[in-house]
C-alpha cells in the first residue's frame, strides 16, 4: 500500500550523532513526520529547527521505550516506520569481556531493538502497514578479532530480522536490514572508549588490545579501507530508499568497504579468512610484537 510521505510517521533511535542524526535530517527534509530520539534529549534539540519532533528514548530502559511509542501513537495512531539505529561496540578480547559488559552490549544492540519492535507492531498490524529498518553491519556477516561482543550482537540482529521478515510480511509489514561498512561517525570513539579499562591493566592480551584500539581509530582515517568508507548520509540515503521501495530488499550493504569485505569473506574458507586476519593483527600468545594492525578491527 502506497502512503503519502507527509503522513508517514518515523521513529528513529540514537539521533544524537552519526547515522541516526543524518537519517533524521534527511527524512525530515523529505517531508516525513520524524520523531528523532536520544537518551539525552538535549543532544537533539537542534533537530527541531529542521522539523523533527524530539523525544527522550533510552533503548535500555523499558519505561522510556513505552512512553515514546505511546506519545507517538496518541498523536498519530501508530508508528509507520521504525528505524532501530542506536548501537555501539563493546570491544576487546573475548576472555576479558565481563559478563556485565556482554549483557550491556546485548541490552542496547539486541534487546532494545526487540522491545521496540514489540511495542510498534500492534499499531502497524492494525493499519496493515509498517516498515522496520534494523541497523546491522557488515559485521553482522563477518567477524574481526577484538569485536566478539559487537559481532555477536549484530549476528543476532540478522537472525531476528530474517525470522521477523517472514512472520510479519502477511500483515503488510516489511523488515529490512541495513549493513554499513566503515562510516565516519562517533562509532570508533565509543568503541575505543569501551576498552579503557582493558587497555589500562596488565594482560596476556595487552599488545593485541592496543592493536585493536589503534586499528579501530586508524581504519577510518588511513589506509585502503578508509578510502572505501562513507559518511552517515550515505547510509541515510539507503534507508530512505528502503522505506520508499515497494518491495524492499531483505538487506542492503552500504559502502564499498562493506561490499568488498562481504564478498571477500563469502569467497574465503574459514582458514583463509583467519590467515588474512593474522596478517592484520598481532596474535595473542603468538606474535605479540606485531603492532602495526591496519584492518577494520571492532569496526562496523
Ligand atoms: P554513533 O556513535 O555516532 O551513534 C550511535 C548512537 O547510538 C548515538 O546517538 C548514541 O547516543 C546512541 N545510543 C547508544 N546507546 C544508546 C541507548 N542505550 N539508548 C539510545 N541511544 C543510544 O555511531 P553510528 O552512527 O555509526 O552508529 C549507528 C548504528 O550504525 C549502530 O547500530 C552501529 O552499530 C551501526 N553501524 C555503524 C558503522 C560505522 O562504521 N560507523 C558500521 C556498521 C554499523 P549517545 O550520544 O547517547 O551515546
Amino acid at each position: 500500500m502506497a502512503k503519502a510521505i507527509e503522513s508517514m510517521v518515523v521513529l528513529i533511535t540514537g539521533c544524537s550523532s552519526g547515522i541516526g542524526r543524518a537519517t533524521a535530517l534527511r527524512l525530515a527534509k523529505a517531508g516525513y513526520t520524524v520523531y528523532a530520539t536520544a537518551r539525552r534529549v538535549e543532544s537533539i534539540r537542534d533537530l527541531q529547527a529542521v522539523g523533527c519532533n524530539t523525544l527522550a528514548l533510552d533503548v535500555t530502559n523499558d519505561t522510556s521505550m513505552q512512553q515514546a511509542v505511546q506519545t507517538i501513537e496518541a498523536e498519530h495512531g501508530a508508528v509507520d516506520v521504525l528505524i532501530n539505529n542506536a548501537g555501539y561496540s563493546e570491544s576487546g578480547a573475548v576472555e576479558e569481556l565481563s559478563s556485565e559488559r556482554l549483557r550491556r552490549q546485548f541490552e542496547t544492540n539486541v534487546f532494545g531493538v526487540h522491545r521496540l519492535i514489540q511495542l510498534v507492531l500492534p499499531g502497524m498490524r492494525d493499519k496493515g502497514f509498517g516498515k522496520i529498518v534494523n541497523l546491522s553491519s557488515m559485521g553482522g556477516r563477518l567477524t574481526f578479532p577484538g569485536g566478539g561482543a559487537y559481532h555477536a550482537s549484530k549476528y543476532a540482529i540478522e537472525a531476528l530480522s530474517d525470522a521477523l521478515r517472514f512472520e510479519v510480511r502477511g500483515f503488510g509489514i516489511d523488515v529490512v536490514l541495513v549493513e554499513p561498512g566503515l562510516i565516519r561517525t562517533g562509532f570508533s570513539e565509543a568503541a575505543v572508549g569501551s576498552m579503557t579499562e582493558a587497555l589500562a591493566k596488565p594482560s596476556p592480551y595487552g599488545d593485541f588490545n592496543q592493536a585493536v584500539a589503534l586499528a579501530t581509530k586508524e581504519v577510518y582515517e588511513k589506509g585502503v579501507f578508509s578510502k572505501l568508507g562513507g559518511d552517515p548520509d550515505d547510509v541515510a540515503r539507503i534507508i530512505e530508499h528502503a522505506i520508499t521501495a515497494r518491495r524492499p530488499r531483505a538487506r542492503y550493504a552500504v559502502t564499498a568497504s562493506a561490499k568488498v569485505l562481504l564478498a571477500q569473506r563469502a569467497m574465503m574458507p574459514d582458514w583463509a579468512w583467519d590467515a588474512f586476519l593474522r596478517a592484520q593483527f598481532p596474535q595473542p600468545g603468538h606474535d605479540a610484537a606485531k603492532s602495526d594492525a591496519r584492518a577494520p578491527a571492532g569496526a562496523s
